[in-house]
């Protein structure tokens, strides 16, 4: 699974949402998110973001946005 970090608040890109082929991509409070259950780890999202805040949720350092990608897609 990918997931959206803090450099998408109030980010007006939604490049990743457009390419994205199963639509995973929600919208949390102030960001984007992706849903942890539908993200099928494509990584086609990863290079179009234009402020780099699109990571694989296995890298150092992204457990808080881990946490919050999940919380707001259930909100869905
Ligand atoms: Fe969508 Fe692929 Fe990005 Fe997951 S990795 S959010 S499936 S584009």
């Amino acid at each position: 699974t990918y997931i959206v970090g803090d450099a998408c608040i109030k980010c007006k890109y939604t490049d990743c949402v457009e390419v994205c082929p199963v639509d995973c991509f929600y919208e949390g409070e102030n960001m984007l998110v992706i849903h942890p259950d539908e993200c099928i780890d494509c990584g086609v999202c990863e290079p179009e973001c234009p402020v780099d805040a699109i990571k694989p949720d296995t890298e150092p350092g992204t457990e808080k946005w881990v946490e919050l990608n999940g919380k707001y897609a259930a909100e869905w």
